[in-house]
């Protein structure tokens, strides 16, 4: 997986090339679907949600320019991948799922499988996460039609944030956020689930 579809496409930070070899991803995606969890694809991961691509998830990992002493916050849970594989890289990640049962079955697994360093919280991620706030990178895995206000409050000076924008059309956006404004990046274009507001989803299973 990681010389044929993440090496080859460019991404080079040896750091992440090695978090994505080491990150057990069959662990993260329903058992009926293990057989294609190393392919060169999104896959269903419940409740209508998709696991990024692991060339995705390897691009906007590298995008972030991780150090290892950074606070990262995370918009999108899902199955927990993604954190798991920014986990090693970072000092702590906070993370925020809409859907409940996502959130709590990412929080067990993560838990078990040791990623001490990772925080899963049940929320809106549209409202960021103050309490921890401000955050060195931000890391977007569900696409807003325009990015979040609170997102961009509360990033540092000189942070960094990977973000799908767009609705059918989507591009993925590097921000960098600077004292006097906000330098932008044009990615790639990509196709990730939308980025709800809690009002969209069912009232069951919103916060
Ligand atoms: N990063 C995940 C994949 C995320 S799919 C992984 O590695 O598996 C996008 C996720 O964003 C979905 O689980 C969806 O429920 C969630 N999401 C959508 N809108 C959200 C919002 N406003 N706040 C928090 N999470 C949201």
């Amino acid at each position: 997986m990681v010389t044929r579809q993440i090496y080859s496409r460019g991404v080079r930070d040896s750091l992440v090339l090695r978090t994505m070899k080491a990150t057990p991803r069959h662990l993260f995606i329903p058992e009926y679907l293990k057989r294609s969890a190393y392919s060169d694809r999104p896959l269903p991961i419940g409740e209508g949600q998709t696991i990024s691509q692991p060339y995705i998830v390897a691009l906007m990992t590298e995008l972030l320019h991780l150090a290892g002493d950074e606070k990262v916050l995370e918009i999108g849970t899902g199955s927990g991948y993604q954190a798991a594989v920014l986990s090693p890289l970072a000092k702590e990640i906070y993370t925020i799922e809409i859907v409940r049962s996502l959130a709590e079955g990412a929080g067990e697994l993560l838990k078990t499988l040791g990623y001490d360093n990772v925080t899963v919280k049940w929320g809106d991620g549209y409202e960021g996460w103050v309490e921890h706030a401000p955050f060195d990178c931000v890391i977007v895995t569900a696409a807003p039609v325009q990015v979040p206000k609170a997102l961009i409050e509360q990033l540092k000076i000189g942070g960094r944030m990977v973000i799908p924008v767009g609705s059918f059309y989507q591009e993925l956006k590097l921000f960098i956020k600077e004292k006097d404004g906000i330098e932008e990046e044009s990615i790639i274009p990509v196709r990730f689930v939308p980025m709800v507001h809690p009002t969209q989803s069912i009232p069951s299973s919103s916060p």
